[in-house]
């Protein structure tokens, strides 16, 4: 991709792709773009606000906190910031605090330290669990088969009910069959919301019924982790 685009004009080139891809599969939803601003400088996620865009995506909360607390504070009331990387029990609090959804809820313990916090903090955030469809062991999120059974635990012992479920497919494998077993099981257990798809396929997650995508490198330009 051009990496030399305005980011209004890369970002107008992926609504449009969506758009299309949407319109392919012979959806009538629209679903939503996920910015994921993870490791981007200031000067483009301005560039991105100032675009419009008002769903963002972090990875770490630390970082999130820097960025959405303090550097763009002024923006976090319009913006619905979504968590997408892997929470520590530790950081429950802090995740509690800043973001209004949490893609990640994938252990018992999690959820524990979720309703500690929101106890503390007087908010909890809307919720979804990651499930591992490629089982990969080094990845976080819940086995496949495991699904059904937390889900009625968080329901019985938290009175948490997730508003859905978010995947990422193992690195090097085609996406499509992770997509449809994430879709699968988002139908299966009633759940309406399924955060699916990257810079390199959402088109493909789009396709397969993804109500959310979550971009990056080709909305913002590629990441400096230099
Ligand atoms: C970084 C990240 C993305 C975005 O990746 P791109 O390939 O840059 O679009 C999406 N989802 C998660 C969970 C991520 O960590």
């Amino acid at each position: 991709m051009s990496d030399d685009l305005p980011i209004s004009e890369k970002r107008a080139l992926i609504l449009e792709r969506m758009e299309e891809a949407a319109k392919r599969a012979g959806r009538n939803d629209e679903s939503v773009l996920v910015a994921v601003s993870k490791v981007q400088p200031d000067t483009r996620i301005e560039e991105m606000l100032a675009a419009g865009q008002k769903v963002f995506g972090e990875n770490r909360v630390q970082e999130a906190q820097t960025r959405w607390g303090e550097t763009f504070a002024g923006h976090r009331e319009t913006v619905e910031l979504r968590l997408i990387g892997p929470l520590q029990t530790n950081k429950a609090e802090d995740a509690v605090r800043l973001f209004d959804v949490i893609e990640t809820l994938d252990r018992e313990k999690l959820a524990k330290a979720l309703i500690k916090a929101a106890k503390k903090v007087g908010r909890m955030p809307r919720l979804l669990v990651q499930v591992n469809t490629g089982e990969e062991e080094q990845k976080a999120g819940i086995a496949p088969k495991e699904l059904s059974n937390f889900l009625a635990l968080l329901k019985s012992d938290y009175n948490i009910t997730p508003e859905g479920l978010m995947c990422i497919p193992p690195v090097g494998e085609a996406a499509s069959p992770h997509f449809w077993l994430l879709e699968k099981l988002a139908h299966q257990n009633g759940l309406k919301i399924i955060s699916m798809g990257m810079s390199s396929d959402f088109e493909t997650a789009i396709k397969m019924g993804a109500t959310h995508i979550r971009v990056g490198s080709a909305l913002f330009g590629a990441r400096d982790y230099a």
